[in-house]
């Protein structure tokens, strides 16, 4: 016996970038039925450093790149949707930093000096008196330049409560990528299929939207779904929780076009302070055993931070891959990516800040196929499926 549930569009993954779809397609009258293999968020999402980005990292050769262009919006996108008067109600969530900052340990090149005061990048770059600068940059051994960027820091499980919350009843956990669940014939999706022990149940949408990070290139292989190809950007993560009471939310930025470590700190459940290390730390420690990489980063921290003193801290580490469409070298995609293939539509926001731009991509999209509000969906049907949870932050998994 199947039972047949319709929905407007099935979202496949609930990362960032699908909870925000999600509410989004909700707000605009689509039905939707959300599924999640694990937990909500627990892919990159909230293992992220949660900067909402407003490019400048992409413009420390001294230009604006493209890349930077493509994200300049999302801060302000961000900003109101915080203050409960965007497209999704993020009131809820918990802003880390207003700012987020940057720093060198020396002067800097006159070029980037002159870059970062002129008026292509007014608005988005301020430097910083001294008096200005956050605590844990008074001391009087720091000798580098401060600035202020246009850039938040959030705390993302927070965020990604404030997504799930008004629609957790219709999110439900399964593995999609398991035989059988999707039926592709060749052409379309035509359904989700889910084997109960008595009874099965069949979904069937008008789209199909794949959200699920670096789970996308299963789902399309498993399926046989003709997609974009996936790349893999590897990381080696550093965090270290500590007793030092002042939060530093910064890039530190050498002679290179990278930053050479991006410091986040996030409140640890029993009080302490977690930093999350990552940058250039992180990219170039992918060949490295954790307890070498967390050497590399314990002398990086010395050598950068010789003031801050982190006493007894507990230091991990850890290996995550950022999910995005293929491209040539491996190089960053600037932009949010989205592609149809029959009537599923491949996505990957490329960055938590990206989110936004995507789904105004896939809405764009499906007005573009006339695909509107009509189904109703009965959800009484899917009752004897698990709901999923909010993933932990990884360092209540790590380091408790
Ligand atoms: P994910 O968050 O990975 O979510 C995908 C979801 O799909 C997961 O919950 C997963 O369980 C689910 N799923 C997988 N397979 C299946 C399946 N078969 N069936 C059902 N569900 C499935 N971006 C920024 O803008 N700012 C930052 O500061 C930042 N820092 C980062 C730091 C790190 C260490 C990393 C790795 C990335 C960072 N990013 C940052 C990038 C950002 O995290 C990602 O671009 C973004 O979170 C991707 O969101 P997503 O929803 O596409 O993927």
């Amino acid at each position: 016996m199947t039972d047949l549930v319709t929905t407007d569009v099935v979202v496949i993954g609930g990362g960032l970038a699908g909870l925000w779809l999600n509410y989004r397609l909700r707000n605009a009258g689509y039905s939707t039925v959300l599924l999640e293999k694990d937990s909500l968020g627990g892919g990159q999402s909230i293992r992220s450093q949660g900067i909402i980005h407003g490019g400048t990292k992409y413009a420390l050769n001294g230009a604006l790149t493209s890349a930077a262009n493509a994200i300049a919006d999302m801060p302000a996108r961000w900003r109101s949707c915080l203050a409960g008067e965007g497209e999704v109600d993020l009131s809820a969530a918990r802003i880390l930093s207003e700012h987020h900052y940057m720093w060198s340990k020396a002067q800097l090149t006159s070029k980037l000096t002159t870059f970062f005061a002129s008026k292509a990048v007014r608005g988005r770059i301020d430097a910083l008196k001294d008096s200005e600068r956050p605590e844990a940059f008074q001391d009087r051994r720091f000798k580098g330049s401060l600035y202020a960027l246009n850039e938040l820091v959030l705390d993302v499980p927070s965020v990604v409560h404030a997504l799930a919350e008004p629609f957790q009843e219709t999110m439900y956990q399964l593995d999609c990528s398991q035989p059988g669940v999707i039926d592709f014939d060749g052409e379309r999706i035509k359904g989700i299929h889910i084997n109960g022990r008595r009874r099965s149940v069949r979904i069937e949408a008008q789209c199909y939207v794949l959200t699920a990070g670096e789970g996308n290139e299963a789902l399309l292989h498993g399926s046989g779904l003709p997609g974009p190809a996936m790349q893999r950007r590897p990381l080696h993560m550093v965090m270290v929780k500590h007793d030092y009471p002042h939060p530093i939310y910064a890039h530190c930025i050498g002679t290179g076009s990278k930053p050479v470590l991006t410091i986040t700190t996030h409140p640890a459940e029993d009080g302490k302070f977690v930093w999350y290390l990552g940058g250039n730390l992180a990219e170039t420690g992918v060949e490295l055993a954790g307890p070498e990489q967390i050497q590399k980063a314990q002398e990086l921290v010395a050598e950068l931070l010789p003031w801050i003193d982190l006493g007894q801290a507990q230091w991990a580490s850890f290996f995550i891959n950022r999910a995005e469409p293929r491209q040539s070298n491996l190089l960053r995609p600037d932009n949010a990516f989205m592609a149809r293939t029959g009537n599923a539509l491949v996505c990957w926001p490329t960055k938590l800040a990206l989110s936004p731009a995507l789904s105004d991509e896939v809405l764009d999209d499906l007005q573009t196929q006339g695909i509107t509000p009509k189904e109703q969906t009965d959800y009484s049907l899917l009752a004897g499926l698990p709901h999923p949870k909010v993933s932990l932050p990884v360092w209540e998994q790590l380091l408790s």
